[in-house]
């Protein structure tokens, strides 16, 4: 058997006649940039989060960068992230001007820890980027509280988290402003990149509309220097026609992550992913922590079983921040982590039997038995 770590066409086969013809609709209506089929996608997405505007962005990472450029920061202000995220994360503050800032993650839940923020905020501190991890969100109310006791503002990265809620209220709510991917492969995925901000503050919706947007409102006159970052309409309808399905794929992530917790609670030496109380997961990534991992990762693709690492460097040791010199030992726990997280595979269609064969090999790999 093999099992992939994603499948992207059995969604594609589940929605073929809407999706073809939302794109041929575009195709016909010869309307490509800041059409109709954009404006569409956004209303819906912002009634689907829950806020009053979302600005589509030709990437994820764009979306952060602009969302950070929209706050005016000077040069030398810091935006202040987590080590265990993807590099985008902080790369969109570095494109944005800023320096970056990490703060340890929590142990448990991977993601910022609220209760060593406070000790990371410095007197340029402008901004706290905190990321919602494998879909979980982070403890984004203590952050908040954190951040305005201060007066910074909170961008979150909802990137991986598309529908996940914090004590009733989804992510992307908390936020001045929130930023999403559509990367193929996230829980609302286009056939190509994308992104959005989202934001209650008509101000900000403004500032990204015209960032985005070459600083323009109105054909050839340029309020401000701006960028060319908008979601095109065609992904925009693929988007349209996938959205009235992402809570039900969120459920089946979440039944898929109780078939995989049932079965890997008893193992020995092994972590499954903690989930907190008070959140709804969305499990864009399913992680569990083992000790021998790069070894039980080899075996289970001997056995044709994908696997994934989220992510084997933490940002403070990447090559592209040693300018920061930080030592591995300045985030102990994202840098422990970091060499015992492995991604099983996770996707709304996988099936039962896939399961149970991923576990059967996990376990013997682990446990470090010849087959
Ligand atoms: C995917 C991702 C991004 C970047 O999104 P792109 O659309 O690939 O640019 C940013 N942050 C996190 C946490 C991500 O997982």
């Amino acid at each position: 058997m093999n099992v992939p770590f994603v499948d992207l066409r059995s969604q594609y086969r589940e929605l073929r006649p809407a999706i073809d013809a939302a794109v041929l609709s575009v195709l016909e209506s010869g309307s490509f940039v800041l059409g109709k089929a954009l404006t569409s996608f956004e209303e819906h997405f912002a009634a689907h989060v829950g806020v009053r505007h979302c600005v589509g962005t030709s990437s994820g990472t764009d979306a952060l960068e602009l969302a950070i450029r929209a706050c005016d920061l000077r040069p030398g202000d810091e935006v202040i992230t987590t080590p265990n995220t993807f590099i985008a994360t902080a790369a969109a503050a570095t494109a944005a001007g800023a320096t970056v800032r990490f703060v340890e993650s929590d142990s448990r839940t991977y993601t910022m820890d609220p209760a060593k923020l406070e000790q990371a905020i410095g007197p340029r501190s402008r901004i706290v980027l905190p990321v919602h991890l494998y879909g979980q969100p982070c403890d984004i109310a203590s952050i908040t509280a954190v951040a305005r006791k201060h007066g910074l503002l909170v961008i979150e990265d909802c990137a991986q988290a598309h529908g996940a809620e914090f004590e009733g209220r989804k992510v992307g709510t908390f936020g001045v402003l929130s930023c999403y991917s559509f990367y193929p492969g996230k829980n609302l995925g286009a056939y190509g990149d994308g992104g959005a901000i989202c934001t209650d503050d008509d101000d900000l919706a403004e500032r990204v509309r015209l960032l985005r947007n070459h600083g323009s409102r109105q054909k050839y006159r340029h309020e401000v220097v701006g960028y060319c970052r908008r979601l095109d309409d065609v992904q925009a309808a693929v988007l349209d026609s996938k959205l009235p399905h992402l809570d039900r794929w969120n459920a089946q992530r979440r039944r898929v992550a109780a078939v995989y917790d049932a079965l890997l609670a008893p193992v020995p030496d092994l972590v499954v992913p903690f989930v907190r109380p008070n959140a709804a997961h969305v499990f864009h990534l399913y992680v569990v922590q083992i000790p021998n991992r790069d070894e039980v990762k080899a075996g289970m693709a001997a056995d044709g079983i994908e696997t994934g690492i989220h992510y084997p460097i933490p940002l403070h040791e990447q090559p592209a921040y040693k300018h920061l010199q930080h030592e591995p030992s300045d985030f102990p726990i994202a840098h422990e982590q970091a060499g015992r997280l492995l991604s099983l595979p996770m996707f709304p269609e996988i099936t039962d039997d896939q399961i149970a064969y991923v576990v059967e090999s996990l376990t013997r790999r682990l446990l470090g038995r010849k087959c």
